[in-house]
């Protein structure tokens, strides 16, 4: 079958500055995961490849362009799934790597162990070949400037919240043989508590991939997405009733009536068409859809 690829860059108030970046930032993403699938590669590659790229971009809150949390630390979370196994991989509160995605592809291949947390996870990425980096390496603008006051002062700089300067990233892809795959990378919420870990690498919410019904990848407030199973509810509710852009729509509306979350979500269903929604007032996402050969790059805006 032609495979698709969904990917999206947060789901924030993205401010008017940054909203070329996003969406150049989205599109490059879909651009490499869509010629990893044509290439014959897993929906797993191109999902990490996607989500590696924006690790990369210092426009994303994920890898480089991270957030700070309390103690002046990045702690990544990261999580990949694949529909055919229903393995998944995923670290969390793990600091000094680049690609916290690339990481916990490793941790999927790895029998034993499916979430690896902090210092674990640094050793299991170091064990899996990953040099680590220095925390400044991971910051950029405004996050590094606080980093560098931090260290003569030792005082934080507080951030109320979130500033939408950057956001979490995620994939979802179908390959050509018709599996599905996800995977998402944040730096999480700014100034968050040592430790804390969001939806991202949680897997049912943070994203979920099951070849029955398709894959999807979650952004936004991470305690109401695990309230409500977010990348999961919609998966079921697509099984239901079969049309991703209805189902990101319903979960979304789950989301809000139930918990009153905020945030977006990507799908693929496993016939490949695409569905995204979100309840913040913008979401950056890309997108190249196989059966119907729809490509697109914007910022949805509410
Ligand atoms: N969901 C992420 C978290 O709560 C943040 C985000 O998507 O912006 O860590």
């Amino acid at each position: 079958m032609k495979p698709s690829i969904a990917v999206h860059g947060g789901a924030w108030d993205i401010p008017d500055g940054l909203v070329e970046r996003n969406i150049r930032g989205c599109e490059r993403a879909a651009a490499i995961g869509h010629d990893v699938l044509e290439s014959g590669a897993s929906a797993l590659d191109a999902a990490v490849e996607a989500v590696a790229s924006m690790e990369d971009d210092p426009s994303f809150n994920a890898g480089v362009g991270a957030v700070l949390n309390q103690k002046g630390r990045v702690e990544l979370d990261a999580m990949v799934m694949e529909g055919a196994s229903l393995k998944f991989g995923a670290v969390a509160a793990i600091q000094y790597m680049r690609n916290p995605i690339r990481v916990a592809k490793t941790v999927l291949g790895k029998s034993g162990r499916s979430l690896i947390i902090g210092d674990g996870a640094i050793a299991h990425a170091e064990a899996s070949g990953f040099a680590r980096c220095r925390t400044e390496d991971l910051l950029v603008g405004r996050e590094l400037d606080d980093y560098q006051e931090f260290l003569r002062t030792g005082v934080m700089r507080t951030r109320r919240h979130f500033a939408g300067e950057a956001d979490t990233v995620g994939a979802c892809a179908i390959d050509c043989e018709g599996h599905v795959a996800c995977a998402t990378s944040t730096g999480g919420i700014p100034r968050k508590h040592p430790g804390r870990v969001g939806d991202s690498p949680l897997v049912g919410c943070g994203g979920y991939a099951d070849d029955r019904v398709g894959a999807a990848s979650a952004t936004g407030w991470g305690e109401q997405i695990m309230s409500v199973v977010l990348s999961k509810t919609a998966l079921d509710l697509l099984a239901q009733h079969t049309d991703p852009m209805q189902s990101s729509m319903d979960a979304l509306r789950v989301l809000e009536d139930r918990v009153n979350g905020l945030g977006g979500i990507i799908m693929v269903s496993n016939d490949g068409r695409i569905g995204l929604h979100h309840n913040t007032p913008r979401m950056a996402f890309a997108f190249v859809e196989g059966p119907t050969d729809r490509r697109r790059a914007a910022i949805s805006i509410r």
